[in-house]
């Protein structure tokens, strides 16, 4: 964590739940939350479902949490059966969407310049776009995890003015973390920030780079929490598996709020 930045714990609850459990998730997570002291004291954040987020968006209430889908389309409206618009999204109390979530450029076929426009159209819909990139294992392997994570943020921000991206987070996601038991080691997750962070850099300015947050995501838990988020370029993160447990979410939020008031924040 970083003084400069305020962290931001997002949970993803993919297809998950239904919706009279996600209500009680999302009663479980408020009062576990308020129980902390720790609402207002980082930005939290659920992405549920579609179907469920006029009724979660109601359970929240004035919370400070922030209520966001799991994608939107690239365009504004029309005959695009199956899809959800960014306006739809703020409609229905959204403030947030995930852009480009790996088991959608992996299972769904998503590429960059799909993403880069619904990028665009998720930043000038005011929403803070959740923007996720991350490598996968062969990727890796062959030493190329900065270099394609590089490419994909290029690829993703192009030609996008600072002042459209102001609000964009930034989540490093390696595909082989993601649901599977294994994270990145702090370190690894340090090296591949700081990169992310030089390539914002290129992209716009250092001081854009310094203010943006570069979040971690890919099997994050209670006990890991913290020593991925005690890093200086590591600004929260994103949960899948364990945001569906209130109390473990909460501890992760805990962990992130704790993390930014030892690095100085407030
Ligand atoms: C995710 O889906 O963004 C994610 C990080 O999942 P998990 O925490 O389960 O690895």
């Amino acid at each position: 964590m970083h003084a400069q930045r305020r962290p931001f714990v997002g949970g993803n609850w993919k297809m998950n739940s239904d919706l009279a459990s996600g209500v009680e998730l999302t009663d479980a997570v408020l009062a576990s939350l308020a129980e902390g002291g720790l609402e207002g004291r980082i930005d939290a954040a659920v992405f549920p479902p579609f179907p469920y987020l006029f009724t979660v968006g109601r359970t929240l209430g004035h919370s400070n949490v922030l209520l966001g889908g799991q994608d939107c389309s690239a365009e504004a409206s029309g005959a695009f059966t199956g899809q959800v618009s960014v306006g739809m999204l703020a409609d229905v109390g959204c403030r947030s969407v995930i852009i480009g979530h790996s088991e959608r450029r992996h299972g769904l076929g998503e590429d960059d310049e799909l993403l880069h426009e619904k990028l665009a159209i998720a930043s000038e819909a005011g929403l803070v776009a959740v923007l996720c990139v991350g490598e996968t294992l062969s990727e890796r392997d062959d030493g190329r995890a900065e270099a394609v994570v590089a490419h994909q943020m290029r690829g993703c921000f192009g030609t996008l003015k600072p002042e459209t991206v102001d609000r964009v987070v930034v989540a490093y996601e390696p595909v082989w973390a993601i649901g599977t038991g294994r994270t990145a080691s702090p370190e690894d997750a340090q090296r591949m920030h700081s990169s992310i962070r030089a390539v914002l850099g290129q992209l716009y300015d250092s001081r854009f780079a310094a203010k943006a947050r570069v979040i971690y995501g890919g099997s994050v838990n209670a006990k890991n929490a913290r020593a991925i988020f005690d890093q200086p370029d590591v600004d929260g993160g994103l949960i899948g598996g364990a945001s569906l447990k209130a109390d473990d979410f909460a501890s992760i939020c805990r962990a992130a709020a704790e993390a930014w008031t030892a690095s100085g924040g407030h």
